[in-house]
């Protein structure tokens, strides 16, 4: 099968040239989240590199493309990294049509960037098809918010990991302690204890609440309510693995309200004030 066999209304929908990288967001993990320009790119395809954070479910959209793993686990990040980039850009000159399937959003702590600018610099045109980000669609999915009138006016996105695997010593944690309600922490669960120091430190409450949230909109989705004085033992004790999106803040208290999930497995919430501001959270 070489032509899409979805149809897609209207007819301004982009064609994959061969000789073309598009870089796609897979979203986190329900295939569902992929969006409609990610659907058209499936379909084109004749060549799909994905990677390990990609749900495997996707590629059966694309049955007519070659499917290549690019999963890094472990190993020298860098040196697999710079593989994955001559690749691409060898597939591309071989006149294929490529997919560059990646986990959440591309340009979100993905390296998408580097994989794009790197394309863009040997000659080869990209597009690029932002995903839904792990720490948007997948705390969403654990029934968090990450804005919340009530809660915080800004949102900041931080990584657990500096270029160099180790802790981000290079983050200013008290700045972001005192400048941020809400703090989503991506790849942070190594060194979840470092950075819960740091926040208390810098003057944020022991009690604060953290959500922990393992495999998000996966069906083998993990949820864990802590607070930051207690997040690294509870992982631990429960025995939480990665990979996980933390979130730091009052927005976690929402979920008390907003499970969703819950409630498709029949549960309705009981606790509807969960800040304790008094009902109802928005005049009708
Ligand atoms: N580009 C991706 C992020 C890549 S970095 C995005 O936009 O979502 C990889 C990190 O993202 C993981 O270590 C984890 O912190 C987070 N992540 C990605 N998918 C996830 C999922 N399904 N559940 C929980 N965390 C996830």
């Amino acid at each position: 099968m070489t032509e899409t066999d979805v149809t897609f209304p209207g007819d301004n929908w982009p064609i994959l040239d061969p000789g073309w990288v598009w870089l796609v967001g897979a979203g986190p993990g329900d295939p569902g989240l992929l969006t409609l320009h990610g659907m058209n790119a499936l379909r084109q395809a004749d060549v799909i590199v994905y990677d390990a954070l990609v749900s495997e479910e996707l590629l059966a959209w694309a049955p007519q493309a070659e499917v290549i793993y690019a999963g890094k686990r472990g190993g020298k990040p860098s040196a697999q990294q710079r593989d994955i980039s001559l690749r691409l850009i060898d597939l591309a000159r071989d006149g294929r049509k490529v997919v560059r399937l990646k986990g959440g959003d591309p340009f979100v702590f993905g390296r998408g960037g580097e994989e794009a600018q790197t394309l863009v610099q040997h000659g080869i045109p990209i597009r690029i098809v932002p995903g839904i980000t792990a720490g948007i669609g997948g705390l969403a999915y654990a029934g968090i918010p990450v804005t919340h009138r009530d809660v915080n006016q800004s949102v900041t996105f931080v990584t657990g990991h500096d270029q160099a695997g180790e802790a981000p010593d290079t983050l200013d944690w008290a700045a972001i302690a005192r400048g941020s309600h809400v703090i989503v922490i991506y790849m942070g669960m190594k060194h979840i204890g470092r950075i819960s120091k740091a926040l208390i430190d810098a003057g944020r409450p022991a009690s604060d609440p953290v959500a922990i949230v393992t495999t998000a909109t996966t069906t083998d989705q993990r949820v864990l309510e802590t607070t930051l004085d207690m997040a690294e033992k509870d992982i631990a004790r429960i025995g939480m693995e990665p990979p996980a999106i933390i979130c730091i803040g009052k927005a976690v208290q929402m979920r008390d309200v907003l499970d969703w999930q819950a409630m498709a497995a029949g549960q309705m919430p009981t606790n509807l004030d969960p800040l304790g501001r008094g009902l109802p959270a928005e005049q009708v």
